[in-house]
């Protein structure tokens, strides 16, 4: 598993996607029962990867981790923390590829381990986490606006108005009961 430098933003979106799985966003239910549920979110993203009935845990234990930094930057924390546990991550994967002119003579920073699954994917979330916050900001790391939701996400969007974990279902739920309160007062 593989992420150039210049795509972080695929890394981020593909760290969000590792938390939005997590039991407590899904009231008690784990979202990666399975190494194919992990196999089937990496493909979603476009990441070639399998993951092994032993590397399970060991990717839950990434999610957490993730989910951990995320939060630290909604609620606050020094970026400085951020960067530092997102860097831990991400050091591990750092390969150096061609220098060329067109990076003006630098060589391609690409991020990824060929060593297993969880160093894969730690080191591409973790650049993704690193990318976002250097680019964008902490303030894109958010909490899930749906009151009935205890996700949390990165947004990479050029606009950085994402308020739902995920759109489609946060989102959807919360126009919803809007759209109820709406027509029991009207
Ligand atoms: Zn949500």
């Amino acid at each position: 598993m593989q992420l150039a430098l210049s795509d972080y933003p695929r890394g981020a979106e593909l760290a969000g996607a590792l938390v939005a799985t997590a039991p407590r966003v899904w009231h008690g239910v784990e979202k990666l029962g399975t190494p194919g549920e992990v196999d089937a979110l990496l493909a979603e993203h476009g990441f070639a990867g399998s993951c092994t009935p032993a590397e399970l845990d060991g990717v839950r234990d990434l999610r957490t981790e993730l989910r951990a930094i995320v939060d630290a930057a909604v609620a606050g924390e020094e970026t400085g923390v951020v960067v530092r546990r997102a860097s831990a991550l991400a050091a591990g994967g750092l390969t150096l590829g061609e220098a060329g002119p067109a990076r003006g003579g630098l060589p391609a920073w690409v991020f990824g381990s060929d060593a297993g699954l969880v160093e894969g994917l730690a080191a591409v979330t973790g650049v993704g986490l690193l990318g976002a916050v250097r680019a964008l900001g902490p303030e894109r790391f958010r909490a899930c606006a749906a009151p009935f939701c205890e996700g949390a996400f990165v947004d990479v969007s050029r606009a950085g108005r994402r308020r739902y974990c995920m759109p489609d279902l946060c989102g959807n739920r919360v126009h919803v009961a809007n759209h109820r309160a709406r027509r029991r007062s009207g």
